[in-house]
């Protein structure tokens, strides 16, 4: 039997399992016999993954959920051949994961992106429950809160277990946060308000959808809640702003007609 490196009591996860890189994090929490996987990451590593687990001892009929934390590609592709290999789980996720998987839509899970000439194959994933804020899912005598912590996309879950957050894919250690991206669904206030409630939470680690797990740290927090703060008046977010400062000031200048003796001719970032 393959030696378990657990992370955390109970939890496992399978790149720090494996020790290389697979692909996004992929968690499995256990209890008694019971088991969930959080995500499964690319097709072609589903079989690895599975026989890692599988040589761990953790028995293939036991593993009651496959749990979507999002819809994208990258954590999701394989989750329908997950399914033909654990067919006594249930595949969960947010009502709005489910429908861009049932549908097989494929530009905001980025399955699609044409101008980057990227095309991948997604197969039509039907969710067998889903899960939104203040469900529970059950392992063994353990209780994963369902959180639900939309900006990256309007269907972004995160899960907690104690003091950990399963926190997908709205911060990661270096700070950054998952993808802006309007084709998204992302919404910078909503993203906000996810980053201001995990900062405000009682929780000691972040165990993120891609990368290292790391401790909360609320300046690292404050930092990345302070630059999408700045993103919302930001031109380069586009149509994911919430306004652009600097067209109230040309409505301004327009009125007086434009001088070129002006200091209003200087550029400024003052207001980014
Ligand atoms: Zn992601």
């Amino acid at each position: 039997m393959l030696e378990r490196r657990p992370v955390f009591p109970n939890v496992i996860e399978l790149n720090y399992q494996a020790r290389r890189r697979l692909g996004c994090c992929v968690y499995l929490i256990y209890d008694k016999h019971d088991w969930l996987l959080i995500d499964i990451g690319y097709e072609d590593t589903v079989a690895e993954i599975i026989e890692l687990i599988r040589q761990m001892g953790f028995p293939l009929a036991q593993c009651r959920y496959l749990v979507v934390t999002h819809a994208d590609v990258d954590h999701v592709q394989g989750m329908a051949r997950a399914k033909e290999l654990l067919p006594e789980a249930k595949l969960v996720g947010h009502p709005g994961a489910a429908k861009l998987l049932a549908e097989g839509e494929r530009i905001s899970t980025y399955a699609e992106i044409a101008a980057q000439g990227i095309s991948i194959d997604l197969p039509v994933i039907n969710l067998d429950q889903t899960v939104t804020e203040g469900d529970i899912l059950p392992i063994g005598d353990l209780q994963l809160a369902v959180w639900h912590t939309p900006g990256h996309t309007s269907s972004q879950l995160s899960f907690r277990l104690g003091d950990l957050l399963f926190s997908g894919d709205n911060i990661f250690r270096d700070g950054c946060v998952g993808n802006i991206d309007a084709h998204h669904g992302s919404d910078l206030p909503d993203f906000i308000t996810s980053l201001e409630r995990i900062r405000d939470s009682d929780v000691k680690w972040l165990l993120p959808s891609h990368g290292p797990i790391f401790r909360k740290d609320n300046r690292v927090l404050q930092s990345t809640i302070d630059r999408l703060t700045k993103y919302q008046h930001m031109a380069d977010f586009g149509t994911c702003a919430i306004d652009w400062p600097l067209l109230d000031e040309w409505e301004d200048e327009l009125v007086k007609g434009f001088d070129a003796q002006s200091p209003a001719t200087k550029p400024s970032t003052t207001s980014i």
